[in-house]
């Protein structure tokens, strides 16, 4: 890269926060495209991805990390674990919530663990847009109480509302540093990654609470057949058999509905036409299994 301004800027931005708070939508709001897969059902994150926003100035590199909440099994265990390594390597944590909901115990634990942190943290109420002007104040203060030092903002991702002031407070507290990405990059997952993230999420979407979270997603084709877009094939596992038949549906009409879904959405993704080959097997008891975790990207355990 040539011509870097002496005063250019870089850094790391943890995104942190319950499920569903609004993580993924803020940071595809902040770099205007479509990184993240955003569910209205929590938890289609599941493993850490950046977003890289290049500006004239600065680069900001914000690292979405799948919520933390309380570990159930190994696959909670996994995610927690990985969301204290990336606050270790951050320059800044934004700490999401929902400004439409008083702080809870998840909250309280989720403060307090960003507090252990040296990294300085920044709480940013989200979905202000659903909010009653008159309950922004106190809600701001029950959340600030949470995290006495840090500083406290309010915006929506949706609507853009703050979303520039928001921007400009990150950009003050990076560090001064040349960019760490070419300006072309704008996550460091591959394609055929997000492709496995927003068939997760098509699935999670229409299936409803018929499958709930025992999904994963194996990408096992992906080529490129030039002027015919994308060749993909990939697996959708489940834990069990009565799942199986569920994610198939009555005569294959359910995996038609979700690979058209998923098709569409991978299309706009990568801007050109996709085959999408869905099938579905089953894998008892994966989240429960340390190296099924470690084959799905999930765990950062040897
Ligand atoms: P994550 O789990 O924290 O990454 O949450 P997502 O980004 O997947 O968002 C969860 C849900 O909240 C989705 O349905 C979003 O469309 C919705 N959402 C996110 N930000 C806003 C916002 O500012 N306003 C409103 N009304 N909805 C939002
Ligand atoms: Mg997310």
């Amino acid at each position: 890269m040539q011509n870097i301004p002496a005063d250019h800027k870089a850094g790391f931005v943890a995104v942190a926060g319950k499920p569903n708070v609004g993580k993924s939508t803020l940071v595809n709001a902040m770099l205007g495209q479509k990184v993240a897969a955003v569910s209205p059902r929590p938890q289609t994150t599941r493993k850490r991805q950046m977003g890289i926003l290049t500006l004239e100035n600065a680069q900001v590199i914000f690292i979405d990390t799948p919520g933390l909440h309380r570990a159930r099994h190994k696959l909670g265990e996994a995610m927690n674990q990985e969301a204290a390594a990336t606050l270790e390597e951050c320059d800044l944590a934004l700490f999401i919530v929902d400004a439409n909901q008083p702080p809870d115990e998840e909250d309280a634990q989720l403060a307090s663990l960003l507090s252990q942190h040296r990294t300085p943290v920044l709480v940013v109420l989200n979905k202000i847009d659903l909010l009653e002007p008159s309950e922004l104040e106190p809600r701001q203060e029950a959340y600030a109480a949470l995290a006495p030092q840090a500083e406290v903002r309010s915006v929506s991702s949706t609507r853009g509302d703050n979303l520039p002031a928001l921007l400009e407070t990150i950009l003050a507290r990076l560090p001064a540093n040349p960019p760490y990405f070419p300006e072309s990059q704008v996550t460091d997952l591959y394609e055929r990654e997000i492709a496995a993230d927003l068939i997760r999420e098509a699935a999670l979407r229409i299936l409803r609470d018929e499958v709930p979270h025992g999904i994963a997603i194996r990408i096992d084709q992906y080529t490129e057949r030039e002027d015919h877009g994308a060749y993909i094939e990939a697996t959708i596992f489940v834990e069990k058999e009565s799942h199986k038949g569920i994610v198939i549906g009555q005569g294959g009409s359910m995996l038609k509905q979700l690979g058209t879904a998923a098709r569409l959405e991978i299309e706009a993704m990568s801007s050109r036409k996709v085959y999408l080959r869905l099938r579905v097997k089953v894998r008892k008891d994966w989240r429960d299994d340390e190296k099924v975790l470690r084959w799905f990207g999930y765990s950062n355990k040897g």
